[in-house]
C-alpha cells in the first residue's frame, strides 16, 4: 500500500528531477567560502528577499537560533506570540545559545499586532530586561498556516523602527505566506533585520535553511554558525537541492493550498468532527467530536494507509505538500468520508 503522509511538509523526498541536479553542481569547502553552489543559493536567496547576504545552515532552527544569538545579548528580552516555533520547539534553544529573557504575546492564531508589541516593550529601568528583537512566524505554524500581509508587516516593523528594535522572521513557511497574499518576497528586505528561509518544508528540499540579512549580520551569523559546528565543507551539492526547490517548487505551492481546502470541505461534512479551523494555506487543523477518541481515529487512518499528527486534545493536524498529489487527496477525502467512529 501506498502511504498517504499528511504528518508534515518535512516528509518529502526529493524528485528525480531535484536529485539529477544535485549530483552535477560544482562544490568547494564552504568553511573557506569556496562552494560555488553555496555562494549561489545564498545570492540568489538573499536578493529574492531583498537583502544583501545569505547564509546556508543544516535546518530553521540553527538559522533561528543564529539569528537570535546575533541579534540579543544576555540581560535582553526577545518578543514572540506564545506559539512561536523558536520558544516551543527549538530544545529551550533560546535560553541555551542567548542567554535571553522572552516576553511572550498572545496572539490570535499565532498572529501578533504591532499594538501587542508596543505594550510589550519595557521601560528604561534596571528592574527590567532590554527589550531588542521581535520575531514573527509567517505562516505560523501552530496557529494552523495563518499569514501576515506586507501591510500588517509593515505596522509591526514601524514600531520596531521607532523602538530601535530588530525584526527576525521565522520564514520556515513564507513562500506559503507570499502565495496565498499573492505578493513577492523582495519587499520583506526592507521591514526585517534577518529572516530564515526554509527550503526543506513546503519546497521539498532535503535539507537546509538560508538566513538572510545586511552584510555586516551574515558575518556575524557566519561566525555564530561555526561555533555552533555548522560550518559544513563540499555542501553545495545540498545547496543545489535548495537552489532547484526555489525555481521550481515555489510556483506550485497554489497547489497544496487547493488540497488543503479540498480536505476542509470534507472534513465540514464529517459527524465525527466537532471544527475545522479556517484553512488559510497548507495546514488543516480540526478538532473531534467529544467521543471520539484521537488514537482510534489515527488507527483507522493508517489502516487505510493515511499518516496524520496528533496536536493537542483532539485536535489532529494535516499538512499538504509535493508528494501529496491531488490523487492522493481523492483518496484521502474517499477514506475521511467512510470512517465509522
Ligand atoms: C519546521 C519549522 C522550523 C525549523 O525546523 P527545522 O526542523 O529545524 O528545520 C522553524 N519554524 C517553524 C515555524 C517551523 O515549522
Amino acid at each position: 500500500m501506498n502511504i498517504i503522509d499528511l504528518r508534515s511538509d518535512t516528509v518529502t523526498r526529493p524528485t528525480p528531477d531535484m536529485l539529477q541536479y544535485m549530483f552535477q553542481v560544482p562544490v568547494g569547502d564552504d568553511v573557506f567560502e569556496e562552494d560555488p553552489t553555496i555562494n549561489a543559493l545564498e545570492i540568489k536567496t538573499a536578493t529574492l528577499f531583498g537583502m544583501e547576504a545569505g547564509l546556508f545552515c543544516p535546518s530553521g532552527t540553527m538559522t533561528n537560533q543564529i539569528a537570535i544569538k546575533a541579534q540579543t545579548e544576555p540581560l535582553t528580552e526577545v518578543i514572540c506570540d506564545y506559539t512561536a516555533h523558536i520558544y516551543q520547539y527549538e530544545g529551550g534553544g533560546i535560553a541555551f545559545n542567548s542567554a535571553a529573557s522572552v516576553y511572550l504575546l498572545h496572539g490570535e492564531r499565532g498572529k501578533i499586532t504591532p499594538e501587542m508589541v508596543k505594550g510589550a516593550i519595557r521601560p528604561d529601568n534596571i528592574h527590567y530586561p532590554i527589550s531588542k528583537l521581535v520575531s514573527i512566524e509567517n505562516t505560523s505554524n501552530k496557529g494552523g498556516g495563518t499569514f501576515y500581509t506586507l501591510p500588517e508587516i509593515a505596522g509591526i516593523a514601524a514600531v520596531c523602527q521607532e523602538n530601535k528594535l530588530s525584526l527576525h522572521l521565522d520564514g520556515a513557511r513564507v513562500f506559503n505566506a507570499l502565495t496565498a497574499a499573492n505578493e513577492l518576497p523582495k519587499a520583506y528586505g526592507q521591514y526585517f533585520n534577518s529572516i530564515s528561509v526554509c527550503l526543506s518544508k513546503g519546497l521539498g528540499a532535503p535539507v537546509g535553511s538560508v538566513l538572510v540579512g545586511s552584510k555586516d549580520l551574515i558575518r556575524k551569523a557566519r561566525r555564530i554558525r561555526k561555533a555552533l559546528g555548522g560550518g559544513m565543507r563540499q555542501a553545495g551539492f545540498l545547496a543545489a537541492a535548495g537552489i532547484y526547490a526555489l525555481d521550481h517548487h515555489v510556483a506550485r505551492l497554489a497547489q497544496d493550498h487547493a488540497c488543503a481546502r479540498l480536505l476542509r470541505d470534507t472534513l465540514e461534512k464529517c459527524a465525527y468532527v466537532e471544527s475545522v479551523l479556517p484553512v488559510e494555506t497548507n495546514i488543516v487543523i480540526f478538532t473531534l467530536a467529544p467521543k471520539v477518541e484521537t488514537r482510534v481515529f489515527l488507527q483507522k487512518l493508517k489502516e487505510q494507509g493515511i499518516l496524520a499528527l496528533d496536536f493537542g486534545p483532539r485536535q489532529i493536524r494535516f499538512v499538504t505538500h509535493l508528494d501529496f498529489t491531488e490523487t492522493m487527496a481523492e483518496k484521502t477525502c474517499q477514506v475521511l468520508k467512510n470512517i465509522s467512529l
